[in-house]
């Protein structure tokens, strides 16, 4: 039986990134440029042989305005309405912020199954914000680098028993 993995987190830790590499086309836009509204995206992934959907939750960058904010937690919510399990991302070299901790508190309040993913951890980068993670409470991070296809066994290692 297939599953859907949604991955979510605040803009900017490497969503649309990680869905490309699982995805295997660019179906997500990348920027680093902030001010792209997107949308729910969905695609057919295949880690190490594994298939299964993922779905990609808007970037909404910048969302300073508490509108956009209210936006992007309907998205998220609705994303992790329709998945069986969440990868939530955080960026292991900015550690972890209050923004993450809304997505947390969004992750709780749903009893979502989650993987707490940390990014941008290629070669050694982001130990300090590994270590931070743990007090998101969310269970122990995975180290990954969505960028150079890092961490990845490791995911397929918590995807298999999902499966
Ligand atoms: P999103 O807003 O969460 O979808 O994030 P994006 O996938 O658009 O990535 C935001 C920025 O982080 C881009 O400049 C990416 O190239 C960069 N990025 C994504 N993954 C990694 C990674 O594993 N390592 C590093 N160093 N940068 C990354
Ligand atoms: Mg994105």
């Amino acid at each position: 039986m297939s599953f859907t993995l949604a991955i979510v987190g605040r803009p900017n830790v490497g969503k649309s990134t990680l869905f490309n590499r699982l995805v295997g086309r660019r179906l997500a836009l990348v920027d680093d440029q902030p001010g792209v509204t997107r949308d729910l995206r969905e695609g057919e992934a295949k880690l190490q042989g594994l298939p299964f959907t993922v779905i990609d939750t808007a970037g909404l960058e910048e969302a300073t305005d508490e509108s956009l904010q209210g936006r992007m937690r309907a998205l998220t919510e609705r994303a992790v309405g329709m998945a069986d399990v969440c990868l939530f991302l955080v960026d292991g070299r900015t550690g972890i912020l209050p923004a993450d901790e809304v997505f947390a508190d969004i992750l709780r309040r749903k009893s979502a199954r989650v993987i707490l993913g940390v990014n941008k951890a290629e070669g050694h980068a982001g130990e300090s914000g590994f270590l931070e993670a743990y007090s998101l409470g969310l269970g122990d991070p995975v180290r990954m680098s969505a960028e150079h296809g890092e961490g990845m066994s490791d995911l397929y290692d918590m995807l298999v028993p999902i499966a």
